[in-house]
């Protein structure tokens, strides 16, 4: 049972340290702490506890309507998951790393930053965390993302046109990496391929409720659910105290550290409510770019790989182009957005591509004041152009990428209106007057501060981004507990 305390048994309280928000960031962080120390802590979560039952009874990851958490005129959704767990709760379960080449994104290429850490630091942390979430992966890729530990879990099976592919380009063409379950594990069982990965049936991908539950059951870990969080109180260096509200009433905890990571939109809304904005706080909120294609295949039957997603080609990944238009990462699904091929005896010959491009930071697109507290304004100006040349580039490339395929016609489906990987608000940088936080993810000014999730990215890569808000957080609690 997650120990959870009603907020006027702490209010007034102190703690060593205090948590905001049990996502990606939050969790990996308390998990590290919890191994490092015996402290005192206080997790401050907005939503319930809505256990794998609960969410397949109310066919729902959460009670909350997150789009009621934030408002906005621009008309581009947002997607997360407000409830304990965060967005392990909503996740498809793709756990690509980054690419070494993404953290010197300016040094190489002239455009973006640098990450104030290199790929090498974060490697061993990736392998904890592919341990923690029990990663099912392609020993292959080693090739391109150098490692030190084996993925946990064997690489799911590819399809048809996977296979075809893997064997003409076995340097750019991989299986998928994921944390749906290849083979069974204590928590869970193997993947079903259901389709329905936001809500698996069979509970086969890693969540912080079927992985990391126990961290919230420790007798020194006490949970305030549907907390939220409105803002901190502190001196010129140092915060002390936090504000959160409950059932209608407002409570003050204080601590000697405090984790914010209540994900990119509503961490950068806390500082702000709090008078601690400024800078780059809230600014650049950005996601890939994304989009839908389909090819069509000449008597080459698709569909019968082993998960959603089976296979990801690094063609147009990394290369001089950076300069000018965004890096593509191809995912080659084991779906049908698209629905079947409506031919006799052919509906299985096509193939569905999800292509996203990475972005750049634009400080226009940014969080701020909303209209009360709790409910920030969210500004988005849409893709940039280099984003949308990126898209240009790639569809240009991808006769010669599926070349290995009989392809007939390669068709353009969508935009996708989300990609549901917001990122960016808090930017870590060693440089205060260009980024938030510093290279251990601690507030360049408040010194006890240290934000964690997605919010502290740089840069926006094509990769999806949380396997690597859980590494920066294994690597930020081993540093500074
Ligand atoms: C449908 C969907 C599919 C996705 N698929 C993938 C995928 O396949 N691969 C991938 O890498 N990423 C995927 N993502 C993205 C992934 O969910 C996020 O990148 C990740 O959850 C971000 O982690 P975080 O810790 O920054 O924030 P979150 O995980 O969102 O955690 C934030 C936490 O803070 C809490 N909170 C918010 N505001 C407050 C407040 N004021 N006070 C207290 N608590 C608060 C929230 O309830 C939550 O617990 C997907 C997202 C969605 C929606």
């Amino acid at each position: 049972m997650v120990n959870s305390v009603h907020p006027s048994s702490v209010h007034e309280g102190h703690f060593d340290m205090v948590v905001i928000g049990t996502g990606f960031g939050s969790s990996f962080f308390l998990f590290e702490a919890l191994r490092r120390k015996n402290l005192k802590f206080l997790v401050i979560e907005r939503g319930r506890h809505n256990s794998h039952e609960w969410q397949l009874a109310h066919h729902d990851n959460s009670d909350i309507d997150h789009d009621a958490t934030f408002h906005s005129e621009s008309g581009k959704p947002w997607n997360f998951t407000i409830g304990l767990g965060g967005g392990s709760n909503c996740w498809f379960g793709q756990a690509n790393r980054l690419h070494p080449n993404d953290f010197r994104l300016k040094t190489l290429y002239g455009v973006g930053n640098d990450w104030p850490l290199n790929y090498d630091e974060l490697e061993p942390f990736y392998g904890q965390a592919e341990e923690v979430m029990s990663i099912s992966g392609d020993p292959d890729m080693a090739s391109m993302f150098p490692r030190s530990t084996p993925y946990p879990q064997p690489p799911h099976h590819l399809t048809s046109p996977d296979k075809l592919m893997k064997k003409a380009q076995p340097g750019m063409h991989f299986v998928m990496p994921t944390a749906r379950a290849r083979v069974a594990t204590e928590q869970r069982p193997a993947c079903c391929c259901s389709l329905r990965c936001w809500l698996c049936p069979a509970n086969a991908k890693f969540t912080v409720n079927n992985g990391l539950i126990g961290i919230f059951e420790k007798p020194n870990v006490s949970v305030c659910l549907q907390s939220t969080a409105l803002r901190f109180e502190g001196g010129t260096n140092n915060i002390r105290s936090l504000i959160f509200e409950n059932g209608g009433k407002e409570y003050r905890v204080h601590g000697d550290l405090f984790v914010l990571g209540a994900n990119s939109i509503h961490s950068p809304a806390i500082m702000i409510q709090s008078d601690m904005g400024g800078g780059h706080t809230g600014k650049g909120l950005h996601e890939g770019y994304g989009i839908g294609v389909e090819a069509f295949l000449d008597g080459l039957e698709n569909f019968d790989g082993s998960t959603i997603t089976t296979g990801v080609n690094y063609s147009e990944y990394d290369g001089p182009f950076r300069s000018e238009s965004g890096s593509a990462m191809i995912s080659f699904e084991n779906r049908w957005p698209f629905g079947f091929r409506a031919e006799r005896g052919r509906w299985r010959q096509t193939l569905p591509l999800t292509i996203v491009v990475e972005e750049l930071l634009e400080p226009g697109n940014h969080v701020a004041k909303g209209p009360k507290p709790g409910i920030p304004e969210v500004v988005h100006k849409g893709p940039s152009p280099y984003a949308q040349k990126g898209v240009e580039r790639v569809m240009a490339a991808l006769p010669k990428i599926l070349a290995p395929l009989p392809v007939e016609e390669i068709y353009f489906r969508n935009v996708r209106r989300t990609e549901s990987h917001h990122q960016g608000t808090m930017r870590m940088g060693r440089d205060p007057a260009l980024s938030v936080v510093d290279e251990n993810q601690i507030h360049h000014r408040w010194r006890n501060l240290v934000a964690v999730g997605t919010s502290v990215f740089p840069t926006c890569t094509a990769s999806g981004p949380s396997l690597t808000a859980a590494a920066l957080s294994l690597r930020a609690a081993g540093r500074i507990i």
